[in-house]
């Protein structure tokens, strides 16, 4: 067990709009894990949920790309999730598309009622497969601000 650590000057804890109140207590850092264990659908994209999902289930798609709603889990105006249709990372010809489908995407959100803005994040930790997390913050939610919105 590694050994806790102070919340160091200047952390998140310290932000307004910190989302957490009493005693904090950050877990100890875990020794490294080498190899790393595979994400969803490395190695055996047969196994990806992105590519086992039909497409008929998105909101929007052409032949490259696709649009999921992430549910009403999240509690938020709108989450959505844009991915490409092939099981890969980002080619050369799908990183010029990117740019422009961020933004209309964003700004199909921003135009929803009670949208403030829209946070837009790749951690790419749990699948292999690239997708981009699109999360509308409420307007006037001001504790949701930046990076305490996913949280
Ligand atoms: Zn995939």
């Amino acid at each position: 067990m590694g050994e806790r650590l102070p919340l160091p000057d200047g952390s998140l804890a310290g932000w307004t709009a910190f989302p957490f109140e009493g005693d904090f207590q950050a877990k100890p850092l875990q020794p490294p894990v080498l190899p790393e264990p595979a994400r969803n659908g490395e190695g055996d994209p047969t196994e990806c949920r992105t590519c086992r999902t039909p497409v008929t289930e998105a909101l929007w798609a052409d032949e490259h790309w696709r649009l999921d709603a992430l549910g009403t889990q999240l509690r938020l105006p709108a989450a959505v999730m844009l991915q490409p249709r092939g099981h890969y990372d980002l080619p050369a010809e799908r990183a010029a598309e990117l740019g422009p489908l961020l933004q209309r995407v964003e700004r199909a959100i921003l135009v929803l009622d009670g949208v403030a803005r829209v946070h837009i994040n790749r951690w790419g930790d749990g699948g292999a497969h690239l997708h981009f997390w699109l999360m509308a913050r409420p307007a006037g939610m001001l504790q949701l601000r930046g990076t305490f919105l996913p949280v």
